[in-house]
């Protein structure tokens, strides 16, 4: 099988031939001056093919590669970038080797069903994959040992089209995989490496891929082979489709499968971190290698669960992936015998009602458990205490640990550079000091605004392309350019809704009097404007009912142009959104949002949140940095539906809107920017992937490793 990575670095002129490496390294994604590389090499390029560095050095002309290669600019520019290349790649001077040198041969395996690390790589569906890419860009950061499992999805999640009636169509364009920096990982022989998996009464074969993530590697499991059965073939066609049937194979290939591709590299972490219960299964693949080597099950179950760590990210019941006991017995039929186990006292391990449950399982064969907020720690404390009868809720071994983002990946360009001028050109290293934020007081309340506002008409530039080239391309109906976005006004205040149409985040609160509504945009001095995005389930009807009742008020000309929906959200529309909007807008039915991490991208680039006081906000309002929605609670739901939209409403009349149009004789709103520096401030060391990193590394990696070696696991 060719190798993308060496004909690319043939195709280069020696003296840039690293650009090659770079290239084929997610690195580049989130560091600002490696980024900036690409763009200087080739602008129109690094547009047309929305930042992908692996094609831009595929279609770019010879000449100017030689041009680059001669340029004493470029080459400056080059040089700086791959001398921090390699100074990240090699771990001496980062967090971890530095506080525990004793503990970096063994890594963490972290174990995930999705992946979202760029839109090249389209193998997330939204925040839980968010999350784990930026925990992966986390752990490099921080030199954390550390490797990723997952899936390659050929079709990946969906790209949305959004029809003039406003009912979502979902298209499976295929991945092309020379257009990612994936690499097939080889064997001494020159084959591409591959395991099998037994389901029901086959056995499935799956190859592995890599992706390079700085120093972390990604490793991902493809079903897509020749030899399966067609059937088997689609197993890592999508994210979340299909029945239950395809939804238990595939977590067993992940699981199973996860845990034999660790095996076939030759990798030995000391933990397994399990992100969700997708691939929970896991747990019971480990207990069967150390049985096979003559451990009793008992001993074997313990010394997983020492090293075995558990995130749940669902307060929803329906969130939890169960299978009926005879469908999980039909594929484990032979399995139990080689745990030292009788089918009835299998079953058992992740029984839970009737049904097999993945999320009692993993709780039951970890020890290190945890929510994503403090407020979804409570939340899971109580949903679980079924498994842990004999102790009160509080005692419930379920912690949390919050999310956060990875910071370099979010923050606005600009921005950076701002915070490079008066923060400290070391600004970045110690983004999770708060005492570094402090300083956020030096930036002069014009410059602040002044990028604020260019990053809001680079984001509606962005819309407006958007729609011409699909309006011109004959996919658009010209009603729909109006919905588009195209008439957008920089001057508006502009406030953001994207995010996955699941019901319970209530996307269409917002519209509940809508005579209220036009009253409020329509003001003639001071216009409010709403840019919707997000992507439905495509077997979610409730969802896609209601995206469609947000498309078709979109596309109505009472509303006057002023609420858009962006076509196709995903990571690259989130950051246009999250770096332009003014507000950022979110009204979940409280607490059903684990933790809702685009707030946290919105607040450190100034984007002020508006929010019920749900997942991640809850804990991170503090009174000044933003607004909270308060929310009715314990009601029918129309009665909070009604309470909640009079609250929302009741806040723009009264606080946002005025605050945002009060303006000093230079035009910058002085007060406003007051917030937006506390909200920059009060998340930014907090609501970051940093924080969030060392907590896991602190609370669990770390004493994982030492059970893992005091049980010679
Ligand atoms: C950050 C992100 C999410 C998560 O957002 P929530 O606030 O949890 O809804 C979802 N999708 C994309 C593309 C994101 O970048």
């Amino acid at each position: 099988m060719e190798d993308l990575l060496t004909t690319t670095r043939e195709k280069l002129p020696p003296r840039i031939e690293g650009l090659a490496d770079l290239a084929y390294n997610l690195w580049w994604s989130w560091r600002q001056e490696a980024r900036e590389l690409f763009r200087t090499l080739d602008y129109p390029l690094w547009r047309a093919t929305g930042h992908n560095p692996v094609r831009i050095l595929r279609e770019i002309p010879q000449e100017r590669l030689e041009e680059a290669a001669r340029d004493p600019g470029f080459l400056r520019q080059f040089d700086a970038v791959t001398l921090a290349f390699e100074r990240d790649l090699t771990d001496g001077h980062l967090w971890f080797p530095k506080v525990y040198p004793h503990l970096t041969d063994r890594p963490v395996a972290y174990c995930s069903a999705e992946f979202g690390l760029h839109r090249s790589l389209p193998i997330y569906s939204g925040g839980l994959g968010v999350l784990a890419g930026d925990h992966a860009k986390e752990a490099s950061d921080l030199g954390v040992p550390f490797f990723g499992v997952g899936f390659l999805y050929s079709q990946g999640y969906f790209c949305q089209r959004l029809p003039s009636h406003g009912w979502q169509e979902a298209i499976y364009p295929p991945l092309q995989m020379e257009d990612t920096p994936l690499r097939p990982v080889m064997d001494p022989q020159g084959q591409q490496v591959r395991v099998g998996v037994r389901l029901a009464r086959r056995e499935v074969q799956a190859a592995l891929w890599e992706v390079q993530v700085g120093r972390v590697r990604l490793f991902l499991l493809d079903t897509n082979l020749p030899e399966n059965e067609p059937w088997d073939r689609t197993l890592t066609a999508r994210l979340y489709g299909g029945d239950r049937e395809m939804r238990i194979s595939q977590e067993i290939v992940l699981g199973i499968g996860g845990v034999r591709a660790v095996r076939a590299l030759g990798l030995n972490p000391a933990i397994w971190h399990l992100n969700e219960g997708h691939c929970a299964f896991l747990v019971l693949e480990r207990i069967r290698e150390l049985v096979a080597q003559g451990w009793s099950f008992e001993k074997a179950a313990e010394a997983v669960r020492a090293t075995t760590v558990f995130t749940t990210h669902t307060p929803v019941p329906a969130g939890h992936d169960a299978f009926s006991l005879p469908m999980v017995e039909k594929h484990f039929q032979g399995y139990w015998e080689e745990l030292g186990l009788t089918r009835e006292a299998f079953l058992e391990l992740g029984r839970l009602g009737g049904d097999f449950n993945m999320t009692a399982l993993a709780l039951r064969f970890s020890d290190y458990r945890n929510g994503v907020s403090r407020l979804h720690g409570e939340v899971s404390r109580r949903m679980w205490q079924t498994l842990w009868p004999d102790r009160p809720e509080a005692e419930v071994p379920i912690v949390h640990i919050t999310n956060g983002v990875h910071l370099p990946s979010w923050i606005s360009g600009p921005l950076g550079r701002l915070f490079r001028k008066y923060l400290g050109h070391d600004w970045q290293e110690r983004h999770d000091d708060p005492d570094l934020w402090e300083r956020l007081d030096d930036v002069p309340d014009e410059e602040l605004w002044a990028l604020h506002e260019d990053q809001k008409r680079k984001m509606m530039a962005f819309i407006r392309e958007r729609a011409r080239r699909r309006r011109i391309s004959g996919e658009m109906d010209p009603d729909q350019v109006l919905a588009a976005g195209a008439f957008l006004d920089p001057e508006a205040l502009t406030i953001g809704f994207a995010r996955r149409f699941a019901t319970y985040k209530r996307a269409t609160l917002l519209f509940h009097d809508l005579e209220r509504l036009k009253r409020i945009v329509h003001d003639l001095y001071r216009p409010v404007q709403f840019i919707f995005a997000g992507k439905a389930h495509p077997a979610d009807d409730a969802a896609k009912h209601l995206l469609q009742q947000v498309y078709n008020l979109a596309k109505d000309p009472a509303l006057g142009g002023r609420v858009a929906f962006i076509e196709d959200y995903d990571m690259h529309v989130a950051r246009y959104l999250v770096q332009g909007v003014d507000i950022w807008l979110n009204t979940p039915r409280p607490p059903r949002e684990a933790s809702g991490t685009s707030g946290q991208k919105a607040a450190m680039n100034g984007a002020i949140n508006l929010s019920v006081l749900d997942g991640w906000w809850r804990e991170g309002y503090n009174g000044a940095n933003g607004w909270a929605i308060e929310s009715l609670e314990g009601g029918d739901e129309a009665a909070q539906d009604a309470h909640d939209a009079e609250a929302l409403y009741r806040l723009l009349e009264e606080e946002v809107v005025p605050l945002f149009y009060k303006r000093d004789a230079d035009g910058v709103p002085r007060d406003w920017v007051r917030v937006m520096k506390e909200a920059v401030r009060s998340t930014a060391p907090f609501f970051c992937t940093r924080r969030m990193v060392r907590e896991y590394t602190e609370q669990f990696y770390v004493p994982a490793i030492e059970a893992a070696r005091q049980r010679g696991v």
